[in-house]
């Protein structure tokens, strides 16, 4: 058995900076993670970090009121105004920590303009924002003694007597499986993108964190707000990064119509996301799109300015859909990119479950609501990244070790042994897809009642399938049939719990749009839906109201 104050499940920027404070108060932490630490999904975080900085004449009120407008307020508004008052701190941190931001022509940090956004305060590193900041933490944390489990695989949260106690996890290389006792155990495993198809996520995106959560107790939040980011890779559905907005690009139709200027006169291509997906796809259904895309034009920003600040996406562009963006215009479409719901969790990352946190996408402070800004996320990950490490080593101090031994494992091993026995026949792979594909046709862009009706009825089908999927790979040695096999299961009950409450949230708000509902109902719906397990491990649904301090709804308009 293994042992720790503070286990972190997940080596993104949530849990990577969620380890750097624990550390720094003197807490004996380890991190977890399926793949190595810098192959995390936030290494692909391209645009930037937002943050309000007074110097520049910026207040974070105004970006607070963005972020609870953007949310169409469904965001809970005294966690948006900390995380906007903590943003520029933790922005210049990671400056002091090393992470070399762009400048502007004065040598101050520099700023690019973000959508749903009324001032340019979106910090960058050219368009690998998140890959500068992963690496920075990475040195940070190696510096300061945390250890790293590098791909050993979460199997399962250990529970006593409605406490968190530690995790079960295996060592991906050997197949060893080894119980860690810890006095608190963060949740940072990140999200969910591939439960649908095509995602611009990566392909260890599959949710594990929300579902390792979900069966020992904790609520998942607001799980029907799936955020579409508007310029996603005909084909792969890769991201082409807001970035390219921000920056000037025009979104143009089959009739080289500039339409955003129609549908949102203010805030044209920088409108929040959710509303650009919208307009996208609206002009796709009705005929004036080309082959299910609309266009993406940088041409006129000119290829010196496209090299320096969008040089990964041109090569995107080049490697996955033949196009050079300073040429000619990129075919693009609104692709599954983030989920805004997730493990409740409150500004200190606590759970409903004592011993139990959650940072970063894995979870739902709720800062995003119905709709996250672009450059939120990362700025989501650092701040209660760090909050969460803070609270859970001040817990550590005066707590014990519950009772926990070798034994915990033992459902997780028999598990993985009915796995490898079953002789059926079903392909993860396919049943991966089936599920994946099922999610965008009835929970994407667009959703009404039939439609969503049928894709649960899909969900349970494929759920039902699972049960006999085959793993051909009977060996311990890097098993990724095995692991791939476990991560189905995760994604399925993510699966679940996105469209029971889609399902359930009967009017239109920020990324839930349903044809049959098209207006939002603040009268009834300024609340969050809450999934939780009950004890027949079926699904139990709760509400909370949404927190509002000093900004009332309004019209939502761009
Ligand atoms: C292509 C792309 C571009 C983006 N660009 C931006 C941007 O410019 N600005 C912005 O604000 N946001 C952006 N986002 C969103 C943002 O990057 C993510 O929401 C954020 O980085 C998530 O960080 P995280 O630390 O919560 O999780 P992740 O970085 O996803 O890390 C999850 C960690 O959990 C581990 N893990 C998961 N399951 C297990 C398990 N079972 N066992 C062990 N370990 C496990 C993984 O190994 C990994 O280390 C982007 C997202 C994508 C996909």
């Amino acid at each position: 058995m293994l042992d720790h104050d503070i286990l972190i499940i997940g080596a993104g920027l949530a849990g990577m900076r969620a380890a750097l404070s624990a550390k720094e108060l003197g807490a004996d932490v380890a991190v977890v993670s399926k793949v190595h630490p810098v192959r995390s999904h936030s290494n692909a975080a391209q645009g930037g970090i937002n943050a309000a900085l007074t110097d520049r004449g910026d207040d974070w009120r105004d970006h607070a009121y963005d972020t609870i407008k953007g949310s169409d307020f469904l965001g809970d508004q005294d966690a948006i105004a900390l995380m906007c008052q903590e943003a520029g701190s933790e922005v210049i941190a990671m400056e002091h920590m090393g992470a070399i931001f762009n400048r502007d022509e004065d040598g101050r940090l520099g700023t690019r303009a973000f959508g749903g956004q009324r001032e340019a305060r979106t910090f960058f590193v050219a368009d690998f924002t998140g890959q500068a900041l992963l690496h920075v933490l990475y040195e940070q944390i190696l510096k300061a003694g945390a250890l790293v489990y590098e791909e050993w695989f979460v199997l399962s949260l250990i529970v006593r007597d409605g406490k968190c106690g530690g995790a079960v996890m295996m060592d991906i290389r050997s197949g060893r499986i080894e119980v860690v006792r810890a006095k608190a155990v963060i949740l940072a495993a990140g999200g969910l993108g591939r439960v649908f198809e095509p995602s611009t996520n990566a392909l260890i995106c599959t949710g594990d964190g929300m579902s390792l959560g979900y069966r020992v107790g904790a609520s998942l939040m607001d799980m029907e707000m799936v955020q579409y980011h508007p310029t996603t890779l005909k084909g792969s559905g890769v991201l082409i990064s807001e970035a390219a907005r921000g920056e000037g690009a025009y979104l143009l139709n089959s009739d080289n119509d500039r339409f955003m200027l129609k549908y949102a006169p203010e805030f044209k291509e920088l409108a929040s996301r959710d509303v650009v997906s919208r307009c996208e796809q609206t002009e796709i259904n009705e005929g004036r799109g080309l082959d299910g895309c609309v266009l993406l034009d940088v041409r006129h920003l000119g290829e010196k300015y496209i090299s320096e600040r969008l040089s990964q996406i041109r090569e995107l562009a080049m490697d996955f859909a033949n196009v050079d963006m300073v040429k000619e215009p990129v075919p693009i479409m609104p692709g599954m990119h983030y989920q805004m719901g997730g493990v409740a969790a409150n500004v200190d990352g606590e759970t409903g479950v004592p011993g139990l946190y959650a940072a970063g996408e894995v979870a739902c402070v709720s800062v995003h609501g119905g709709n996250r800004l672009g450059a939120n996320s990362l700025l989501d990950t650092l701040v209660f990244g760090r909050r969460s490490g803070v609270h859970a080593a001040e817990m550590v101090k005066s707590t014990q070790h519950l009772s926990v031994d070798d034994s915990a494992a033992d459902d997780d091993k028999n598990n993985i042994q009915k796995l490898l026995a079953n002789d059926k026949n079903e392909s993860f792979g396919q049943i991966r897809l089936d599920m994946g594909t099922a999610m965008k046709e009835h929970f994407g862009v667009f959703r009404d009642e039939n439609g969503m009706r049928e894709g649960i009825e899909k969900i349970e089908s494929v759920k039902k399938r699972a049960e006999d999927v085959y793993v051909a790979d009977k060996g311990s040695t890097f098993n990724t049939n095995l692991l791939f096999t476990l991560e189905l299961g995760f994604m399925l009950e993510c699966a679940e719990s996105i469209a029971v409450s889609a399902a359930t949230r009967t009017e239109s708000r920020g990324a839930h749009t349903r044809t049959d509902l098209p207006d939002r109902d603040d009268a009834n719906w300024l609340k969050h839906i809450l999934v939780s397990q009950d004890e027949d491990g079926g699904q139990e649904l709760s509400y909370k109201d949404v927190v509002i301090t000093d900004w009332e709804p309004v019209v939502r308009q761009y």
